[in-house]
C-alpha cells in the first residue's frame, strides 16, 4: 500500500512538477551567481551556510555542513601573474593582461580571482616558445616523433580543448617543458556566427579559462591521499604530494596569444593545428629571424595553501531500508559566478531537495535513505567529493553535472543504469520549443542515436566531476546528466565562456535556457532517477546492459589488439579467457533476471537478497590493488583515459598495456604485461558473474 502511494507521488514528480517551482528556480540561481564562490572564499561559506538553512526549510531530516582541510591554491596578492615577451636586454616589451575586462553590471565586485592554473608552480622560467596544438600524447608524439622537434628546457604553448587541462601539463613535463602556457583559440571556444559574450555567447578576446592543472589519478587532497584530510590527519610535504605540476603553467585569453604566437619562426604545422587566429602558427622553437633574439618569460607567483572546505550534506532517512542510501550531489564552489558551471548544476540540486520535501511534507518518505550534497572544491581537484568517499561508503549515486549547452540531454552512467533513463526519459516532455507532445527521449534520440541500437546515446562515464571517487574507486552505481552541445561536432572543448567571468546567470538566461525548461528537464530526469533509486522495491538496474557493454568493450580492445597480428602470435596472447568470462556473465545475468521475474516481492529478506546483489554488482567490478600506478582508479571496467582525465576507457588496463607498444622498448615484458592485465580483466568479469548466482 505505502509502496503505491509513494510511486504515485513520484510519477507525479516526474510529470507535474509545477510551474511555480520553476521560477523558484531562476530566482534561486540569479541569487547563487551574484557573487564569486570560490573554495575557501568567505563567500563560499556564506553560500553553504544560506543552503543548509534552505535544505532544512524544505524540510530534510537534517542537513550539516562537512568541513577538511585540503591544499589549494591562490595567486599572489600583491605580486600578479602574467606572461611576458623580452628582448635581447631582458626588457619586457610586451606582457599579457592581469585581469579578464569584468562584464556590464559587475563592475563592483571585489574578489574576482584572475585567470590561473591552481597549483601552478612557480617560478619565472624564459626560454624560446614551442607550439604544441592540444598538448595531447599524439601532438607530442607527432612533434617528437615526425617533425624531430625537442620541447626540452623549452616553453610550450598549448591551446585548450579536446582533453583536460591537467594531461595536457603532464605531456608537457614529460617533454621536459619548463612550463606552459595555455590559450583559447577562436577555433575552439567561439562559434561560428555567434558573437563575444555580452551580444552573444562567445568567449571574448580577453577571455581566459582558469582551472586546476593536477594529476590526481583519483586521490583527492594532495596531501592526503587515502584518509579524510580531517584537522588530526597526518599530511604529507609538499614534495611528496599527489599530482602537482614541477613546471609553471597560466592560462591566457586569444588577444595576448595573438602576441605571442604572430612572431614564431619554425617550421609549418600541420593544417589541423591551425586555429582560426589570423597567423600562421609556427612551430618554433623561437621567433622569426629578426626576432630571434627575443624570448618568453613566465611570471608564476601562485601560492599553495591548506584551507578550509565545506560540503553541505543532507539526509532523509529511509523508511524501510535506511541503511541503504541513494545520493545526488553537485558542486558548489565556482571560479567566479559560476553561471554555468555550477550553479545551473547547484540550481537543481536545490529543486530537486525542494521537491523531496514537499513529498515529505505530504507524509512521503522514501524506502531507502536519500543524501543530497553540496560539494566543495570541485574546481581544485574534486577535491570535497573525495574527501568524504574517503570518510564512508554508500550505495547508488547520481551526479549534477552542468547546463553546458542548447542542443539535447547528454547522459554518462553505468551500464546496469541505461534501462532506467530510457524509460525516465520516455515520462519527461522534451524542452524544445516546437516539440509539444514529444517526450525527452525523442527528442534526444532525434538528435543523438547511438551507433549500435536504435536508442539515444548515453556515453561511458569519464572523470572531471565529483563522481569519480564514488564510482572509480568504490565501485558505486553512477551516473550524470546534462543538457549539451551536438556531441558529434565537439566532444570536450566544453562550452565558450567556461571558467571564466563571462560565466554569469545572464549569458544562461539570454542564450542557453532562456525559458529554463531544458534545465527543467534535467531536473526531472535527476529527480526521476533518485526517486526511483530510492523508492523501487526492486533496484532498477539491469544486469543484462553491462553484459551487453562488456560484450562490446571485450571486442573493441581485441581489435585494436589485432592491429598487432604478428606480435600476438609470437607472443601467444589470446583474448579467450576475456571472451569466455564475458558470455559466462551474461549467461548469469540472464538467470539472474529470469528469477527475478519471479521474485516474491512479499518476501522481505528475498528482496534484500536480490537487491544486495544488484547493489554489489558495480563493487564487484573494482580492484583492491588498482590500476597499474594508480591506485585510486580501481575499477576494471572503466577508468578515465591516461590521455585525457574527461573521457572514459573501457578494460583501461589493458587499453594502457597495448598503447604505444611498438615503440616499447622491452616487447617481452610489454606483452607479457598485456597478458597479465588480461586476466585479470577475465577475473573480474568472473567473479562478478559469481556474485549474481543464486544464493544457496
Ligand atoms: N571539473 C573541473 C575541471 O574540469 C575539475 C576536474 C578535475 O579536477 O578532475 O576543471
Ligand atoms: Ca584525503
Ligand atoms: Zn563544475
Ligand atoms: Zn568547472
Amino acid at each position: 500500500m505505502r509502496v503505491q502511494t509513494a510511486d504515485k507521488i513520484k510519477l507525479k514528480i516526474i510529470h507535474t512538477t509545477p510551474v511555480c517551482q520553476l521560477r523558484c528556480f531562476n530566482f534561486k540561481s540569479l541569487k547563487f551567481t551574484r557573487l564569486p564562490h570560490l573554495a575557501g572564499s568567505q563567500q563560499n561559506l556564506d553560500l553553504a551556510k544560506q543552503i543548509r538553512d534552505e535544505w532544512m526549510e524544505f524540510g530534510l531530516d537534517s542537513v550539516e555542513l562537512v568541513p577538511y582541510d585540503v591544499l589549494l591554491s591562490y595567486p599572489n596578492k600583491t605580486n600578479p601573474n602574467y606572461i611576458s615577451i623580452v628582448d635581447h636586454l631582458g626588457t619586457e616589451i610586451f606582457n599579457t593582461s592581469l585581469a579578464e575586462p569584468v562584464p556590464e553590471g559587475y563592475e563592483d565586485v571585489t574578489d574576482i580571482v584572475p585567470p590561473y592554473s591552481a597549483f601552478s608552480a612557480k617560478g619565472q622560467p624564459e626560454d624560446e616558445l614551442v607550439y604544441v596544438n592540444y598538448g595531447r600524447t599524439e601532438d607530442f608524439f607527432k612533434l617528437e616523433r615526425e617533425l624531430g622537434i625537442n620541447c626540452s628546457g623549452k616553453i610550450v604553448i598549448a591551446r585548450y580543448g579536446k582533453i583536460f587541462r591537467g594531461n595536457k601539463v603532464k605531456n608537457a613535463m614529460l617533454a621536459g617543458a619548463k612550463g606552459i602556457v595555455l590559450f583559447s583559440d577562436p577555433a575552439d571556444y567561439c562559434a561560428d556566427g555567434v558573437e563575444p559574450y555580452p551580444d552573444g555567447w562567445n568567449l571574448p578576446g580577453g577571455g581566459a579559462q582558469r582551472g586546476n592543472v593536477l594529476n590526481l589519478n583519483g586521490a583527492g587532497d594532495p596531501l592526503t591521499p587515502g584518509y579524510p584530510a580531517k584537522e588530526y590527519t597526518y599530511r604529507s610535504s609538499l614534495e611528496d604530494a599527489v599530482g602537482l605540476p614541477k613546471i609553471p603553467v597560466h592560462p591566457i585569453g586569444y588577444h595576448d596569444a595573438v602576441h605571442l604566437l604572430q612572431h614564431m619562426g619554425g617550421p609549418h604545422p600541420p593544417d589541423n593545428w591551425k586555429g582560426s587566429l589570423n597567423i600562421s602558427y609556427r612551430i618554433g622553437p623561437g621567433f622569426t629571424d629578426g626576432l630571434n633574439q627575443n624570448k618568453v618569460r613566465m611570471n608564476i607567483h601562485t601560492n599553495n595553501q591548506v584551507t578550509r572546505i565545506y560540503n553541505v550534506i543532507g539526509w532523509i532517512r529511509g523508511a524501510v531500508e535506511p541503511d541503504r542510501y541513494v545520493i545526488l550531489g553537485g558542486h558548489r564552489d565556482a571560479w567566479v559566478f559560476g553561471g554555468i558551471d555550477p550553479v545551473s548544476g547547484a540550481a537543481v540540486v536545490h529543486e530537486n531537495v525542494r521537491a523531496a520535501g514537499k513529498l515529505m511534507k505530504k507524509g512521503w518518505r522514501p524506502r531507502r535513505t536519500l543524501i543530497f550534497a553540496s560539494w566543495d572544491a570541485e574546481e581544485f581537484g574534486l577535491l570535497g567529493s573525495t574527501e568524504w568517499a574517503e570518510s564512508l561508503i554508500l550505495i547508488l549515486c547520481v551526479c549534477v553535472c552542468v547546463c553546458a549547452g542548447m542542443y539535447t540531454l547528454r547522459v554518462d552512467c553505468t551500464p546496469s543504469l541505461h534501462t532506467l533513463v530510457y524509460d525516465i526519459t520516455k515520462k519527461v516532455s522534451s524542452p524544445e520549443e516546437g516539440e509539444e507532445g514529444m517526450t525527452l527521449y525523442q527528442s534526444w534520440h532525434k538528435r543523438d542515436n547511438s551507433t549500435e541500437r536504435d536508442a539515444p546515446w548515453i556515453s561511458k562515464l569519464g572523470s572531471g566531476s565529483d563522481f569519480e571517487a564514488y564510482f572509480i574507486r568504490l565501485g558505486i552505481a553512477s551516473g550524470r546528466a546534462r543538457y549539451t552541445k551536438n556531441r558529434k561536432t565537439e566532444r570536450y572543448s566544453s562550452y565558450p565562456v567556461y571558467h571564466s567571468v563571462y560565466e554569469t546567470y545572464e549569458i544562461v538566461e539570454r542564450f542557453y535556457d532562456p525559458s529554463f525548461r531544458r534545465l527543467e528537464a534535467v531536473a526531472r530526469v535527476r529527480g526521476g532517477l533518485i526517486f526511483s533509486l530510492a523508492d523501487s522495491p526492486v533496484l532498477p538496474l539491469d544486469c543484462v546492459e553491462y553484459a551487453m557493454s562488456l560484450t562490446k568493450y571485450a571486442n573493441s580492445i581485441y581489435q585494436l589488439a589485432l592491429k598487432h597480428p604478428a606480435a600476438m602470435q609470437q607472443h601467444s596472447v589470446s583474448f579467450d579467457s576475456l571472451f569466455f568470462a564475458v558470455e559466462n556473465f551474461t549467461v548469469v545475468a540472464r538467470d539472474f533476471h529470469q528469477r527475478l521475474d519471479q521474485l516474491d516481492t512479499s518476501n522481505a529478506l528475498a528482496v534484500r537478497m536480490v537487491n544486495d546483489q544488484l547493489m554489489y554488482l558495480e563493487r564487484a567490478f573494482t580492484d583492491p590493488l588498482g590500476l597499474p600506478g594508480r591506485p585510486f582508479y580501481r575499477h576494471i571496467i572503466f577508468a578515465p583515459s591516461s590521455h585525457n582525465k574527461y573521457a572514459g576507457e573501457s578494460f583501461p588496463g589493458i587499453y594502457d598495456a597495448l598503447f604505444d607498444i611498438e615503440n616499447a622498448v622491452d616487447w617481452q615484458k610489454a606483452w607479457d604485461e598485456v597478458k597479465r592485465q588480461i586476466s585479470i580483466a577475465a577475473f573480474t568479469v568472473n567473479a562478478a558473474a559469481e556474485t549474481l548466482k543464486p544464493v544457496v
